[in-house]
């Protein structure tokens, strides 16, 4: 009998992770790599949390929390909703995960049966399709280009519904395009949407604050758009809190007892100290964090300057998050260094080898002609990884 499941066998592995780890490898080999692959902010988790945290592990917080979060924790979650989002949800709506990452794996398991179309905007977020097709569904890739700034349009959105699509799942601000889809944008894609009102919309927005335009907008705050929207967001991104592991959601209530059900069976609920630290990040005024915000845009521009000048790198300018997705399809069919590029997965591959930077390969983000650069990484970092991929690729 067959060891594993096809469920593991036919899932990929998560590219962002997996390009991580192999940099991390090579770098234990002595390899002086410098990783802009994985999505993680390089600041510490600020002091104010890390105290709030201590003193829960010297408050005795030890056993399990209810599964869905601690009720505090629930009303920090509601009281940032109403204030950054102008979102109203009761304790019955939020659901608190091990990490946004969760978040979404719990909506995957509810909300779909074999057969069902999931839409994803490319590029989307690398695990997406993964969670999907774990769960039988089916992902719809609608496919976006620099000229629309990565974003799906309206028409697009309505050419890929059919019958079979139950859920639109999209980042803004978007892993990996750094695109931020504006308020009228989300009004005009909820507008298609009115015509077929039993396709619910899954928001990821774990990247609200990182946002350089400065106007957020959930697409949840359309009256008409609110029972059929799962908001997911997290402290992961803002509050450069990765490993902390803390995401939720904000969602119709019979979803997230769902999500509940689901996680009670799975987790128990999330690491109690980390809920308890996640209380006072949330309950502090997002201007606590503008510095990394800040910092964020002089990287972006920084990053967007040195690659202008790089043959065959086209950008667009990204609105959020702390990636940029450039089109690299110029050199394919080209042979750099006796080595053939083919693909993006060729291109990113000569990059790690060849300039010692990682990156990832934009395939697994349902956008083959591209690759995905994090500026997670000190000014100093990406000078000298874009010299260096500079040289490689002349
Ligand atoms: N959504 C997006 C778009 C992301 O980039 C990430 C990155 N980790 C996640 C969700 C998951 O975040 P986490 O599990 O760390 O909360
Ligand atoms: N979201 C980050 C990224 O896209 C972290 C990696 C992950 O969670 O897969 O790189």
């Amino acid at each position: 009998m067959q060891l594993l499941s096809d469920r593991i066998l036919n899932m990929a592995t998560s590219a962002t992770l997996a390009m991580a780890a192999k940099a991390r490898e090579l770098r234990t080999e002595g390899k002086d790599i410098i990783g802009l692959s994985l999505g993680e902010p390089d600041f510490n988790t600020p002091d104010f949390i890390k105290e709030a945290a201590i003193q829960a592990i010297h408050d005795n917080y030890n056993s399990y929390s209810p599964v869905d979060g601690y009720v505090d924790l629930k009303e920090a979650i509601i009281t940032k909703f109403k204030r950054d989002n102008k979102l109203t949800y009761k304790p019955s709506q939020i659901v608190v995960s091990t990490g946004a990452k969760q978040s979404l794996a719990n909506i995957a398991a509810v909300m779909t049966n074999m057969g069902d179309e999931v839409i994803l905007p490319c590029p989307y977020w690398v695990s997406y399709a993964d969670l999907i097709k774990l769960n039988d569904g089916i992902p719809v890739e609608v496919k976006t280009t620099i000229a629309t700034d990565f974003k799906m349009t309206p028409e697009q959105l309505e050419a890929a519904i059919t019958p079979k699509t139950k859920m639109i799942w999209f980042s803004s601000p978007c892993n990996p395009s750094g695109s931020v889809y504006s308020k009228e944008e989300l009004r005009a894609l909820a507008d298609v949407l009115l015509k077929y009102p039993n396709i619910y919309v899954v928001s990821d927005e774990i990247y609200e604050h990182i946002n350089f335009v400065g106007s957020h907008a959930s697409i949840a705050q359309f009256e008409d758009m609110y029972d059929r929207t799962i908001t997911v967001n997290g402290v992961s991104k803002a509050f450069a809190m990765t490993g902390w592991r803390i995401g939720y959601i904000g969602a119709p209530e019979k979803i997230a007892r769902a999500c509940n059900k689901m996680q009670g069976q799975i987790t128990s609920g999330a690491n109690c100290i980390a809920q308890r630290a996640v209380i006072t990040a949330l309950n502090a005024d997002p201007s606590t964090v503008k510095y990394m915000i800040d910092e964020f845009k002089v990287r972006r521009d920084l990053v967007l300057d040195l690659l202008s000048t790089i043959e065959g790198f086209k950008t667009n300018v990204p609105e959020g998050a702390f990636y940029v997705f450039p089109n690299i399809s110029y050199y394919y069919g080209k042979t750099l260094r006796g080595k053939t590029i083919n693909n993006a997965s060729d291109f990113s591959m000569y990059l790690l080898e060849e300039a010692l930077v990682a990156t990832v390969d934009g395939e697994s983000f349902g956008n083959p002609d591209c690759i995905r650069i994090s500026y997670a990484a000190s000014q100093e970092q990406i000078i000298e990884a874009i010299k260096r991929i500079k040289e490689a690729v002349s």
